[in-house]
This record gives C-alpha cells, structure tokens and sequence, in this order.
C-alpha cells in the first residue's frame, strides 16, 4: 500500500501520465482531421453538386444549340434553294446555265442571276415579275 501511495514519486508514473496526455492529444488531433476531412469532403461534394449544376446548364444549353440547329435545318429544307439563270439583257429572256442559247449570249448582253426560291416555279415567276420572260428552249 505504501509502495501505490508514493507511486507519484517514480518515474513510470509520470511516463505513463505522459502516455496518457500524449494519447489524448493525439486523439483530440485526430478527431480534428477527421472534422477537417469531412468538412473538405463537404466543400467537395458542394463542388460536386455545382458542376452537376453546371453540367445540367451545359446540357440544356446544348440541348436549344442541337434544337435550334435543327429548326436551321428545317427552315433550309422548307425554303431557300438557289436557282441560277442566265439573262438576256437585249430580249428580257432568262436561261438555265446549261442552255445552249444562253451560251450563245455575248458578254455584254448577258447576265448572271441567282435566285432564292421554294422551287422552280416560284423562281420563275420572280423573274417573270422583273419583267423577264422564260427561254422557250430550256424553260418550257
Ligand atoms: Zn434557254
């Protein structure tokens, strides 16, 4: 008995009460990395979920590129062809380009036109309503 009260007094106690502190400093340290960790870890899911965010953006943001590259598509199928015509500008007479009286045209008389049009038809009548009339050899 006497021997555990003077236990202060020799040099295991106080390496063992060493021991201790040590062992409770490190779990206080511990405990704060761990508190570090999972606070990192929740800036990084927060990131995370940001680029998700972000990514969801990109993603709606190509999704009106894709669909209004689409309606571009649409919108040159349902319209605009260019139809081109050679003029004469003495007979008021229009040609395709593979007309072989067109070929015949000087320079100075004829001219290149190129118009923008559903179809054909509609091409022609553009023509016809500047006063042109179509060449009976390539446009009838
Ligand atoms: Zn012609």
């Amino acid at each position: 008995m006497s021997e555990k009260k003077k236990a202060y007094t020799r040099p295991w106690f106080w390496l063992l009460i060493v021991l201790i502190v040590s062992i409770i400093i490190k779990a206080a340290e511990n405990a704060e990395r761990i508190e570090q960790l999972l606070s990192s870890g929740d800036n990084y899911t927060e990131q995370e979920y940001i680029t998700a965010e972000n990514s969801e953006q990109v993603q709606e943001a190509e999704q009106e590129i894709i669909s209004s590259e689409i309606a571009d598509e649409q919108t040159e199928q349902s319209s605009a062809q260019v139809f081109r015509f050679i003029m004469n500008k003495s007979s008021k007479k229009y040609h395709t380009e593979k007309c072989s009286a067109a070929a015949k045209l000087s320079e100075s008389n004829r001219e290149t036109t190129d118009i923008e049009a559903d179809s054909l038809e509609q091409a022609k009548q553009i023509l016809e309503e500047q006063g042109y009339s179509p060449c009976t050899k390539c446009l009838y």
